[in-house]
């Protein structure tokens, strides 16, 4: 059973049941990069356009994010000579996924990434640079594009200023509890709670479901991903899974219930993450015992539950004074740094002595990595270190533990946004982006591609704001 903050409001209602007391063309529930993307675009395409934001400012979880975006083919690509195209990017997720995502959509929002950040840059002055510093796992070229701090909550700065200056009203505060819907499945209209207990019904010609998904649900969490129950939620706390419960009530396709964005690094009692450039320059984990326990390098989404699964539910990543230097593009390695997160050492026993590891084990398991790096022998856990240089003094460590960051399963939606039901066709006037809609993630964790949130967030929201306001007119 799905259970939510909204409970006892009903999902759905016929639309005799409302008392609309406005009506606004297109109607966006949540606030955060989704909706705001698909806000923007609604507008562009000539719609009256409102964003209904639960919270007292519009941020979500974009704002807590790194906020880099993937796209294929883009200008600042090609200035740096990278030769990426669409059907690279999609064999890359399917890759990832192990080709248990949909190839048709994977493929189309591959193809409509690159459009996503040149109409961000050039329409709506959102500043995106490609990151060229770090190939980022899973990707077979550099194609993260981000804002020049690297957060999301830039990203939200801009595309809030985005709306400010198109005259966008983002009602927050509104929590969304109900969809009014006819025997057709059109969406006539959805009922607002405010703060006070209040409600106001809304009348609209098209609704934009963008307000993620499930991971600020306990109950769903334990009951859809329980193996990473244990792990530190690291996300937006309002994500309750509105979405899912609206797209049941009205019939919807729902897929990749159990997929998720985790993280294996989060900086433990700290809420810092502790990015994965680290890792995949030449960085590794290892336990309290000084013994590594995975192939790091394959993704920092599934190593949320192998670090959970270690004693203590903790890690430490180790890497060298070249990494430490590396890392100081990202805000939130500065943050870790000034929290005082960071130990350093002259010799990897002193290192494991400060951070209370066994010394015998982490000076084996260092001495191992480095001939793997040498190429004298291969990694017991199959990771490639081919081409990093070996780790050198002084050297560094940081405690971190697994997280959970965002669901990524949801409404199925067609290329065009368009929330689908289980026969494949489209509802008339409803679409959905970002965590609201299944991703590109496959079933679980380990399909994440670091990336998938915020291309399906942003192109899909991109996607659902222009079909949006077709529909409408
Ligand atoms: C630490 C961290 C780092 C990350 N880094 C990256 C990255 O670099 N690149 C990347 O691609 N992804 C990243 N992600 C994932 C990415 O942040 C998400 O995939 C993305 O932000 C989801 O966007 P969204 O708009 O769907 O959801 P959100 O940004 O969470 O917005 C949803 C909004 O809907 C509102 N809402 C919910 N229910 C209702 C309701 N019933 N009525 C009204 N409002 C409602 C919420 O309050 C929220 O503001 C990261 C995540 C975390 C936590």
């Amino acid at each position: 059973m799905i259970t939510s903050e909204v409970e006892v409001a009903p999902a759905l209602l016929p639309p005799t049941a409302a008392n609309f007391s406005a009506h606004v063309s297109v109607l966006v529930v949540g606030g955060g990069g989704c909706g705001l993307t698909a806000a923007l675009a609604a507008h562009q395409g000539g719609a009256e356009v409102l964003v209904l934001e639960r919270d007292a400012s519009a941020l979500g979880t974009t704002a807590m994010s790194t906020g880099l975006i993937p796209a294929a083919g883009t200008r600042a690509q090609a200035a740096k000579g990278i030769v990426d195209t669409p059907e690279i990017f999609a064999a890359d997720i399917l890759k990832k996924t192990r080709g248990e995502t949909d190839p048709a959509i994977a493929l189309e929002l591959a193809r409509a990434s690159a459009r996503t950040i040149e109409w961000l840059i050039d329409d709506h002055h959102v500043p995106l640079t490609l990151v060229d510093s770090f190939l980022y796992p899973g990707h077979s070229v550099k194609r993260m594009h981000g804002t020049p701090n690297r957060t999301g909550a830039e990203l939200m700065g801009a595309l809030s200023a985005a709306c400010d200056r198109r005259g966008i009203d983002i009602l927050t505060e509104a929590l969304v509890t109900t969809l009014f819907a006819d025997h057709s499945g059109r969406v006539c209209g959805v009922r607002v709670e405010r703060p006070d207990g209040t409600h106001e019904d809304l009348s609209c010609d098209a609704l934009i479901l963008a307000c993620c998904g499930f991971a600020g649900n306990d109950a769903m969490v334990r009951e859809f991903i329980p193996e990473i129950e244990g792990a530190t939620f690291f996300g937006h706390p309002g994500n309750k899974g509105d979405a899912i419960r609206f797209g049941r009530a009205l019939g919807a396709a729902i897929a990749d219930i159990h997929s998720y964005q985790g993280h294996g690094g989060l900086a433990a009692g700290r809420g810092i993450p502790i990015l994965w450039p680290l890792i995949m320059e030449g960085g590794v984990q290892v336990n309290v015992h000084g013994e590594r326990f995975s192939n790091e390098a394959r993704g920092y989404s599934e190593q949320a539950v192998d670090v959970v699964a270690q004693p203590g539910h903790v890690a430490w990543d180790i890497y060298d004074a070249r990494l430490h230097t590396l890392m100081t593009e990202f805000d939130d390695y500065r943050d870790a740094i000034e929290g005082r997160a960071l130990l350093t050492a002259d010799s990897i026993a002193e290192l494991a002595r400060s951070a209370g590891i066994d010394v015998a084990g982490l000076e084996r398991t260092m001495s191992t990595v480095a001939a793997c790096v040498r190429g004298e022998r291969s990694d017991p856990f199959g990771r490639d270190f081919t081409g990093k240089p070996e780790l050198r003094s002084p050297y560094y460590a940081v405690k971190v533990t697994g997280a959970l960051f965002h669901t990524q399963g949801g409404l199925v939606v067609d290329g065009r946004a368009r929330v689908l039901r289980p026969d494949g066709t489209p509802f008339p006037n409803l679409f959905a982006g970002g965590g609201a809609a299944r991703g590109i993630s496959g079933p679980s964790s380990w399909g994440y591609m670091a990336g998938n949130g915020l291309l399906t967030a942003t192109t899909f929201g991109r996607l659902a704001g222009e079909t949006a306001a077709t529909a409408a007119r």
